[in-house]
């Protein structure tokens, strides 16, 4: 397979734009060929189209076709074989098992998505029996299930090639909702993306998709995405990156004339909490566990914890500042994210102690892990330095009390997780700090680190905002699926009318809610 530089456009390619695109390569500096056409308007009206005429069929897909095409699309990423690692690697920077490791995510996150179709329980199926003689009213036979939203637009996160990008978790929790998705490719991963978008191209023609269940669009700047967004076309959007990006396509959604739900991953620092009998037990380990959480991939993650609170604990500080200069860093996804980096880091070392410097290898966008420490105080006086700096640092604050860090949780905003560091005695003496987190995170861990997030039924990557704009909701893991719905009820049907999920038989053998009581 070659890669063309084409936008995709359902069963189609084009490329009618006259501004050419190119991916970068950040480890060496150097364009990489083809050529991308970065989408028109009128690209994106025709993808538009399509999509929503598209859905009228699509929407009516069973839950066992839609599974065959999400299975078919990770067995034609599989077929790309070292072609799209190569080309994963040559865009982001990242190193070959990354590649291999986040392409078996991305195909396992398909299936699993399939399984659930497959089982078909996720509909949410509800029947209240009708009650012709009920006093003094009768009620009527009302059934519900879960239905999709229609087509949405999804946006590619720059820090996850394949996993949270074109056939990532937004597209495959979109499509197994019964949802058409048209996708902004992330400038930083145009041919990474351009490879993707044709596996799904050709898994829709292998399975008898609608033309139009899936598009593909290139761009570098606002122009695609916004109009994207504010298509009438669109019924919601999923986006992952930075909070001025995200919280800027919220706006628009929300200002349109029929707003829509944006379903925005956007900034965390991911606070970690070390408490003081733990520290004294296993605070080396701890340490070194921390400094390999915070440089792990670049510190590229949206999970990476940005900040650690501790009381003070000199044996701690003592051990960072052994672990942090031995820290590896290594090159960033892209000029703009080593730009904003390092300035972020020049702006927070104005107002903090530097523990350690790492290593900085040769490259393009390389740079160094730093980590940093203040106190409750420093803190309290400097609240910019409590926002994401995405990359390899954190920063260590210190508290003299329990109080302190009690109001350290209490001051934080939405974040996608905390963790807690404890002996089952302090877990106990601090449970109101648990409590204080669960009002803040989406995922509060205990006893280990933020980085590595399980694909699942259980998991959600979400959190309040900051974190995302819609807290009630995970971009990772099957729960994701439901965003991309919503309820509709059915009053006094014919069974005849009926989809399979709600006729009295139950013929799909799924689980359903029926007078209140969970049954098959
Ligand atoms: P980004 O700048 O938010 O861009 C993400 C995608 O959204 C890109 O396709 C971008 O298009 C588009 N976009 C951004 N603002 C837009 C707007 N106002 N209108 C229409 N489209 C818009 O994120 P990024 O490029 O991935 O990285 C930049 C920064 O984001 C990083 O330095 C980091 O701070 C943060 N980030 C956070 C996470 C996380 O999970 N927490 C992950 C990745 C990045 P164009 O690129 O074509 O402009």
């Amino acid at each position: 397979m070659q890669i063309t530089g084409r936008n995709i456009i359902g069963f189609e390619t084009f490329s009618e734009g006259t501004v050419a695109i190119q991916a970068i390569n950040p480890a060496t500096g150097e364009t990489l060929a083809p050529l991308f056409y970065k989408a028109t308007t009128d690209e994106l009206n025709y993808a538009a189209d399509k999509a929503a005429k598209a859905f009228q069929i699509y929407r009516k897909k069973s839950g066992f076709e839609k599974a065959s095409f999400l299975e078919k699309i990770a067995e034609e990423i599989e077929n790309l074989g070292d072609l799209l690692t190569e080309r994963y690697v040559a865009e982001s920077g990242l190193p070959q098992g990354r590649a291999a490791g986040e392409r078996g995510r991305t195909t396992g996150q398909l299936r699993l998505f399939a399984q659930l179709l497959r089982e078909g329980s996720w509909v949410n199926a509800r029947i209240d029996a009708a009650l012709p003689e009920r006093q003094p009213a009768p009620r009527p036979d009302i059934r519900a299930m879960e239905r999709p939203l229609g087509v949405v637009g999804v946006f590619g996160a720059s820090n996850f090639p394949l996993a949270f990008s074109v056939a990532g978790g937004d597209t495959a929790s979109a499509l197994a909702a019964g949802c058409c998705v048209i996708f902004k490719a992330h400038p930083a991963h145009l041919g990474t993306s351009e490879l993707v978008g044709k596996a799904i191209q050709k898994a829709a023609e292998a399975t008898n998709m609608p033309d139009g269940v899936f598009s593909l669009l290139f761009d570098d700047g606002h122009e695609i995405g916004s109009a994207l967004v504010k298509h009438p076309s669109i019924k919601a959007v999923g986006f992952t990156g930075s909070y001025k990006g995200g919280k800027a396509l919220f706006d628009a959604a929300v200002t349109r004339p029929e707003p829509i739900p944006v379903y925005a991953e956007m900034g965390s620092v991911n606070p970690v909490f070390v408490l003081p009998k733990i520290l004294a037990e296993k605070g080396s380990a701890i340490a070194q566990n921390f400094v390999a959480s915070v440089t792990m991939g670049v510190g590229q993650f949206c999970t990476n914890p940005g900040m650690l609170f501790l009381q003070k604990n000199d044996n701690f500080m003592k051990e960072l500042e052994k672990q942090a200069p031995t820290a590896q860093g290594g090159v960033m996804l892209t000029t703009g994210i080593r730009d904003a980096y390092v300035k972020g880091i020049e702006h927070a070392k104005n107002f903090t102690q530097i523990i350690g410097i790492g290593k900085a290898p040769e490259g393009f966008t390389a740079v160094e892990p730093i980590i940093l420490r203040t106190d409750i105080e420093g803190l309290n006086n400097n609240a910019h330095l409590g926002e994401e700096i995405f990359g390899p640092t954190s920063l260590v604050v210190e508290a003299n009390s329990r109080e302190e860090i009690l109001q350290a949780a209490k001051n934080l905003t939405g974040h996608l997780t905390a963790t807690v560091h404890g002996t089952a005695e302090d877990l106990a003496e601090y449970a109101d700090l648990i409590e204080i987190l669960e009002q803040k995170v989406g995922r509060i861990l205990i006893n280990g680190f933020p980085t590595g997030v399980e694909v699942s039924h259980a998991m959600v990557h979400g959190g309040p905002f900051p974190a995302t704009t819609d807290s009630r909701s995970t971009s990772v893991g099957t729960m994701a699926i439901t965003r991309f719905t919503r309820p509709v009820c059915y009053q006094n049907f014919p069974d005849s009318l009926l989809l399979d999920e709600l006729k009295s038989d139950n013929p799909l053998n799924i689980w359903r809610l029926i007078d209140g009581e969970l049954k098959k």
